[in-house]
């Protein structure tokens, strides 16, 4: 019986479904490995969900649709699922960048008024519609590079106004564009000048004032734990309130500095242990244990130029789920690009291209509730697809600072196509060169 759908996806040259493993909950270890590749592979899309994947021959034979967008010799993944960004700002930050590159410090420039309170002045400064047309477009470069999922935090506004400015432009700009978003508070990202003199009072406003109005507009809290910013008892009172606000939560942990963060995300259920540059021993021992996913984050450590990337390869062996993102934000890390990182998680931290697509893919799924709705490609989920103009998924990482996407679909409708000329490089049988 030929069943009707809106709408097939034919002839990818590989399909990455990740649909030999569970549709649900993180991927630890050896099941990182678990792609479930189809070669020549199809999708049939109802209503904006997958109804089935497998061989276009297969599909083609026990589907039809009144539309059907051939895919051939593209390589297709879940859409990207980035869980850690900062993408409501209303400027850049290369002036800053050039005296990084002068041989400046990051901190030394924050100390100096740079850093966090130079995207705060800027934020303070613009209006709520133009904070939004920023936040919007910002979204859109997501999509741009494959990403279908976004988890975005405020975090530069620094006050009960304008962290409320910063919620209310994200909600508008997440109107505005197709993609599925998680909104996170994160009035904890810095002490604002007001209240350097009386830390004390800032963490109240945020547990006393900020967290029970502004709650309703998000779906996360997140504080920057580090040493010299929220230490840990501050950090525990701001979760504390926050899950008594109803928010889940999660964490800026261990970058800079070894501080018992993942330990803390941990005993706190978060959701999330986010940077873990410097997670120590007994931090990994106690993530392995617990369903909190380290989100790591290549990117930063990278543009910052700084040697200490979070130990992959142990957290992998020692059974944590993780996870990659960008970081996007206008200091630390200015990519929206998940191809990018994957090639910065592939050649300094030494993963497999199977580890990545999985901490690009179902593991943040996981670590946003969403591991049921989009992450693989199983029947019933939303049709959030990626098109790489690559020619094999281990070229995961290997178009190196390009943008290989060529086209990004989220539930089932094409959002941005960057179709240009195919590299007939890609073509040229460079695949039956691989060591046997
Ligand atoms: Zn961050």
């Amino acid at each position: 019986m030929v069943q009707t759908v809106d709408r097939l996806f034919v002839h990818c040259r590989e399909l990455v479904t990740l649909a030999d493993g569970p549709g649900a909950g993180p991927r630890r270890g050896a099941a990182m490995q678990q792609l479930g590749v189809v070669a020549d592979g199809a999708v049939a899309v109802h209503e904006g969900r997958i109804v089935a994947t497998g061989p276009t021959e297969a599909i083609a034979r026990d589907y039809r649709a009144a539309e059907e967008l051939d895919l051939s010799d593209y390589v297709v993944l879940p859409g990207f699922v980035d869980c850690h960004t900062h993408p409501v700002f209303a400027r850049t930050r290369e002036v800053e960048f050039h005296l990084r590159c002068a041989g400046a410090d990051y901190m030394a420039i924050a100390a100096a008024g740079g850093g966090i309170l130079s995207s705060m002045r800027a934020v303070r400064e613009v209006s709520l519609d133009e904070l939004a047309e920023r936040t919007l477009r910002h979204l859109w470069g997501f999509a741009a590079h494959g990403t279908t999922t976004v988890e975005c935090k405020t975090g530069y506004g620094l006050s009960l106004a304008d962290e409320e400015k910063s919620l209310l432009a994200l909600q508008a700009a997440i109107g505005q564009v197709p993609l599925t978003c998680k909104r996170t508070f994160l009035g904890a990202h810095e002490f604002p000048p007001e209240y350097r003199a009386d830390r004390e009072a800032y963490v109240r406003l945020l547990c006393e004032q900020m967290l029970p109005r502004l709650a309703k507009l998000a779906d996360y809290c997140d504080v920057f734990a580090e040493p010299g910013v929220f230490d840990r008892t501050q950090t525990l009172r701001i979760l504390s309130a926050a899950r008594a606000e109803g928010l889940r939560l999660r964490l800026h942990a261990d970058e800079l500095t070894p501080m018992g963060g993942a330990e803390l995300a941990v005993e706190l259920h978060a959701d999330s242990a986010d940077h873990l540059g410097r997670i120590s021993d007994a931090g990994i021992a106690a993530l392995a244990a617990s369903d909190t996913v380290g989100v790591l984050l290549p990117g930063t450590i990278f543009f910052l130029g700084k040697p200490h990337y979070a130990p992959a390869r142990r957290m992998i062996e020692a059974g944590c789920a993780i996870a990659i993102a960008t970081d996007f934000n206008p200091g630390t890390c200015y990519t929206q690009s998940m191809p990018l990182i994957a090639s910065i998680a592939c050649t300094q931290m030494k993963m497999s291209a199977e580890e990545v697509i999985t901490c690009m893919t179902i593991n943040p799924a996981f670590s946003l509730q969403l591991d049921g709705e989009v992450g693989t490609l199983h029947p019933g989920k939303r049709a959030d697809l990626c098109v790489l103009d690559i020619p094999s998924w281990r070229a995961i990482g290997y178009a190196l600072g390009g943008n290989p996407v060529a086209m990004t679909i989220k539930n089932g409708n094409p959002i941005v196509a960057n179709v240009t000329e195919r590299d007939p490089d890609w073509f040229a049988g460079g695949a039956d060169l691989a060591p046997r």
